[in-house]
C-alpha cells in the first residue's frame, strides 16, 4: 500500500506528492491555510495560500510582509499533478475547506466549519469526497444549536433590558467571528463599541469589500460614562481590562457554545450567557459527514475520540489524529 494523501506529521497535515502543508504548526515552506484564526494560520510559513478574504485578516495578525497567494471559492491549483480547491466552511469570513485530489482520490480538510447560515460568512458546502478530516469541538449530542435569529433576538431583549435601566451592556465575543457575527445582525438599537481587537478585525474584513451593517467605534480614553450608558460593547473579554473602569453600571454577557453547558455562566462570572458558536452542532456534524459520502472520517480536534467511536457505530471507518488546533474558546 502507498502512502496516503495526506499524513498527520509533527509539523502539520501533509501531501507529500505536492509537498504542501494544510494549516501547519511548525514553520514549512508551503502552507494551505484554512482560516485566519490563531491556531490554524500560524507565523513563520514561507508561503501562504488561502481564500482571499482571509489575507488581509492574515496580514494585520501575523505582518504585511508575509507571502501570500489568494484563491476564489472553487477555484483550482495543481501543484505537481495534485488539485486543491477551497470550499465554504460557514465558520468565519474567508473560511475554507481544503479539497485534496490525486489520481482520482479525493480528501477533504474541513478546518473549523459550521453548518448554520449566519448571515455574514459564506455558507457551508458539503464537498463529496473519500476520506474527510473533521474537526468535532461539539460532538456530544448535548450541542445542539437554536436558529440563529433565537439567539440574536434574545441578545436584542437583554440589550434594551439594560438600556431600560441605564446600564452598559459589555458582551463577549472572539474578536474574529463571533464579534462580526454580532454587530452584522442585531437590530441597530444604540451606539455600539468594539475593544480595539475587534476593531482591527472588523478593518481587515472591511478591506475586502465587506459590509458590517451597523455602526461601530472604537473605544477610546476620551469616552465618558454617559457615552456607554445604553451602548453595547462587543469585546473579547469581559474582566481584567482598565478600559471596564471607564463604563460606569453595565451588565456582562459571552456568546459561546460552552454557554449550553450548566454551570458556565457562574464559573466565569458573568451574568448572561448566550449559546453562539461558530462550530457546527452534533447535527450539524453528522450532517456534514453523511454529505460528504465519505467512507473514511478523520477526527481532530475536540471530543474527537467519543465522536469517532460514534461514528464506527454508525459504520464509518473513523480514527482520531492529534493535532494542534483548539476549538472554541
Ligand atoms: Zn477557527
Ligand atoms: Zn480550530
Amino acid at each position: 500500500m502507498g502512502k496516503s494523501l495526506l499524513q498527520f506529521t509533527k509539523k502539520g497535515i501533509y501531501c507529500s506528492q505536492a509537498k504542501v502543508y494544510i494549516d501547519p504548526w511548525r514553520p514549512v515552506d508551503k502552507a494551505i491555510v484554512t482560516h485566519a484564526h490563531a491556531d490554524h494560520s500560524r507565523k513563520g510559513m514561507k508561503h501562504y495560500l488561502t481564500h482571499h478574504y482571509s489575507i488581509p485578516i492574515m496580514k494585520a495578525r501575523l505582518g504585511k510582509n508575509i507571502v501570500t497567494q489568494g484563491l476564489h471559492y472553487g477555484e483550482e491549483i495543481t501543484i505537481n499533478e495534485v488539485k486543491f480547491s477551497l470550499h465554504p466552511a460557514g465558520h468565519v469570513v474567508g473560511s475554507a475547506q481544503v479539497r485534496v485530489e490525486y489520481n482520482g482520490e479525493v480528501w477533504v480538510v474541513s478546518g473549523d466549519y459550521k453548518t448554520q447560515d449566519d448571515g455574514l460568512s459564506t455558507p457551508f458546502e458539503p464537498v463529496k469526497c473519500h476520506t474527510f478530516i473533521t474537526e468535532c469541538t461539539f460532538g456530544l449530542p448535548v450541542f445542539l444549536w437554536q436558529p440563529q435569529h433565537h439567539v440574536i433576538s434574545s441578545i436584542e431583549e437583554w440589550w434594551q433590558n439594560n438600556q431600560s435601566q441605564n446600564r452598559c451592556s459589555l458582551i463577549s465575543a472572539y474578536s474574529l467571528g463571533k464579534a462580526q457575527r454580532i454587530l452584522y445582525n442585531l437590530a441597530p438599537l444604540g451606539p455600539i463599541y468594539v475593544h480595539s481587537s475587534v476593531d482591527q478585525m472588523n478593518k481587515a474584513i472591511e478591506e475586502s469589500g465587506i459590509r458590517l451593517k451597523n455602526k461601530y467605534q472604537p473605544i477610546t480614553k476620551h469616552l465618558s460614562k454617559a457615552d456607554f450608558e445604553k451602548a453595547l460593547i462587543i469585546s473579547p473579554g469581559t474582566t481584567g481590562d482598565n478600559w471596564t473602569k471607564l463604563l460606569g453600571k453595565f451588565n456582562t454577557a459571552a456568546c459561546s457554545g460552552w454557554m449550553q453547558l450548566r454551570g458556565m455562566k457562574r464559573r466565569q462570572n458573568l451574568d448572561t450567557g448566550f449559546v453562539l458558536s461558530d462550530h457546527a452542532d452534533w447535527q450539524g456534524l453528522n450532517q456534514a459527514i453523511k454529505c460528504t459520502t465519505a467512507e473514511n472520517i478523520i477526527c481532530t480536534h475536540g471530543y474527537s475520540d467519543i465522536f469517532s467511536a460514534w461514528l464506527r457505530e454508525q459504520g464509518l471507518n473513523a480514527h482520531t489524529e492529534q493535532t494542534l488546533f483548539q476549538g472554541e474558546e
